[in-house]
């Protein structure tokens, strides 16, 4: 009778032993219909999606940050070769500079080149606005805001 008890045992046991297989199928398939309700069985794609959501919000900010910068007027009109708007370090207001033109080092330097290999032009570099340095002025206080050097080898 043993042998048969025990015949009868295994079938028992390996009953036993499939239903902890279903319900570990059973329980796998529980978190994805927990997840979003979508039992396709993606849920590490679904982990992954928000990174990749992520990174448009992160870029968003870097474009708006230019827009902010290209409002903010400068406070000098430094290496600008047309009037600028800036806010005036003298008298704190915005204003469109206005330019002036005078002869700088690379003017006279020009006009002694000229001198040496070309004495008929030697003038020409006092005559072209091209070729001398332009100051900028406040309009409401009149006092220089800015300055950009002629260089002849740019
Ligand atoms: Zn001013």
């Amino acid at each position: 009778m043993q042998p048969n008890v025990v015949a009868y045992n295994y079938p028992a046991q390996t009953d036993g032993y499939n239903q902890p297989q279903d319900q570990q199928a059973y329980q796998q398939q529980q978190p994805l219909n927990q997840g979003q309700g979508v039992p396709l069985g993606y849920p590490v794609n679904q982990q992954y999606a928000p990174v990749q959501q992520q990174q448009p919000f992160i870029n968003g900010p870097v474009i708006i940050q230019p827009i902010i910068v290209q409002q903010v007027r400068r406070a000098n009109a430094d290496g600008c070769q047309f009037p600028a708007d800036i806010n005036c370090p003298y008298c704190q207001k915005p204003v469109q500079t206005f330019i002036k033109h005078k002869s700088g080092c690379h003017t006279w330097l020009a006009c002694w080149l000229l001198f040496l290999f070309f004495l008929p032009l030697f003038f020409l570099p006092f005559c072209f606005e091209e070729c001398q340095d332009i100051i900028h002025f406040c309009p409401n206080c009149g006092k220089k805001v800015g300055k950009k050097k002629y260089k002849m080898c740019c």
